[in-house]
C-alpha cells in the first residue's frame, strides 16, 4: 500500500478508536495515529519514513528485511508495552493502533502480511497491487469515509 493510502486508512482507524475507547485529546490522537501508521515501512528501502529516517531504517531493513518481523503484530505489542511501562501509555496506544492500521492496509495487497512472523509464515493476502488502479479506487473510498465520518462524529452533518 502506498504512503497516501496508509495515511487515509490511519486516519480512519484513529477515528474509529476514539469512538471505541474514551481517550483524552481525540483530535491529537487521530492526528498521531495517522502519522504513525507509516512507521512499519521503516523496514522498506524506499518508503517516506525510511527516506526521512534512513539512519534508523537502514539497520532495520538489514536486520529484518521488508515485510518480515517489522510487519508483524509483535513490534506493535512490544512498543506499546515499552511506552506504557515508561509512563507514556498514550503514545504507546498511538503506535499500537498506527501499526495495526498499517498492517490492515498492507494485508489487502498481493504481498500480504504475516501477522505472527516468525512464529507463523502464514500471510494474509489480498488482490491489490501497490500503486494500481484498484489502489486509487481504495484510496478515494478511504478519503470519502474519512470525510464522512469526520463530519458525522464532529456533528457537522
Ligand atoms: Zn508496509
Amino acid at each position: 500500500m502506498m504512503f497516501k493510502s496508509h495515511v487515509a486508512l490511519g486516519f480512519l482507524v484513529g477515528l474509529a478508536v476514539t469512538q471505541l475507547i474514551p481517550l483524552s485529546y481525540p483530535i491529537v490522537f487521530i492526528a498521531l495515529v495517522t502519522v504513525f501508521s507509516g512507521m512499519p515501512d521503516l523496514d522498506a528501502i524506499n518508503s517516506k519514513w525510511a527516506n526521512k529516517l534512513w539512519f534508523i531504517a537502514k539497520p532495520i531493513h538489514f536486520i529484518f528485511g521488508h515485510r518480515g518481523f517489522f510487519h508483524s503484530i509483535f513490534p506493535a505489542i512490544g512498543l506499546f508495552l515499552v511506552f506504557y511501562g515508561l509512563g507514556f501509555g498514550y503514545l504507546g496506544l498511538v503506535i499500537f493502533f498506527g501499526w495495526v492500521a498499517h498492517l490492515l492496509g498492507d494485508c489487502v495487497s498481493k504481498e500480504g502480511v504475516a501477522f505472527f512472523y516468525p512464529f507463523s509464515q502464514y500471510r494474509v493476502q489480498g488482490p491489490m497491487r501497490v500503486n494500481s488502479f484498484m489502489e486509487s479506487i481504495v484510496f478515494l473510498l478511504l478519503v470519502a469515509l474519512d470525510v464522512f465520518y469526520t463530519l458525522k462524529i464532529f456533528q457537522i452533518i
